[in-house]
């Protein structure tokens, strides 16, 4: 699941880059509001987290471009404001939701899996097929009879696929969910992948479609 951070703090956002990279996110860190704007129009983010306080545009002026310009990346703001005021004006700009700094990170992840789930409009934190099922709290997938807790990159592929069903994503889709800025990405990185989860599972879990992509059945 690649996550947008929009925080101008070094050790903040340090911090949760390597949290949020433990929990098996891949993670775009900008740091001004202008980046911000541009990242949030650009790329389909599974969450952003968006501290108000930022140099540049403020976060709040982000966060109300964004919604105008039809961007519907769910939106958790992370700020020291604490103020009510600030709370509900977020909120009414298109925040999905609040947290206030210091926040513990097991709190933050929660509140970002329930974006996730709320965005698709499932009320679980399985995603179905006929065939396959994706727990995207513990990471396991089953298939074939088979269950199996996913490495990282395996199961955001995986994700990426699970969440549309029937729909075919080209490899530019893929690695667009999987893997972060500035991260060196193989050529060939996708088939690997592929190659280990039909491995485990069996050849039949991803479909090949010639010259355009790849898809799970539904
Ligand atoms: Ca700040």
């Amino acid at each position: 699941m690649r996550v947008l951070l929009i925080e101008d703090d070094n050790l903040i956002g340090n911090g949760l880059i390597a949290a949020l990279s433990i929990a098996g996110m891949s993670v775009d860190w900008v740091r001004d509001g202008l980046t911000a704007q541009e990242a949030l129009r650009d790329v389909g983010y599974a969450v952003a987290l968006l501290d108000l306080g930022l140099p540049g545009i403020d976060g709040m002026a982000v966060l109300k471009a964004a919604r105008k310009q039809g961007v519907e990346t769910p939106v958790l703001i992370i700020t020291a404001r604490d103020a009510l005021e600030s709370r509900v004006a977020g909120l009414d700009l298109g925040a999905d939701d609040y947290l206030v700094k210091p926040f513990e990170m097991p709190e933050l992840l929660a509140r970002m899996r329930v974006l996730v789930r709320r965005r698709a409009g499932r009320a679980t934190l399985r995603l179905s097929t006929n065939a396959a099922e994706l727990d995207t709290g513990t990471h396991e997938f089953s298939y074939n009879g088979r269950t199996e807790v996913l490495p990282t990159r395996e199961y955001a592929l995986l994700h990426a696929l699970m969440d549309r069903p029937g729909q075919i994503l080209s490899r530019a889709q893929i690695e667009e969910r999987i893997y972060g800025w500035g991260e060196e990405v193989e050529s060939n990185a996708v088939e690997v992948l592929i190659h280990a989860i039909r491995r485990k599972f069996g050849k039949g879990v991803i479909l090949n479609v010639r010259a355009a992509g790849w898809m799970v059945p539904k």
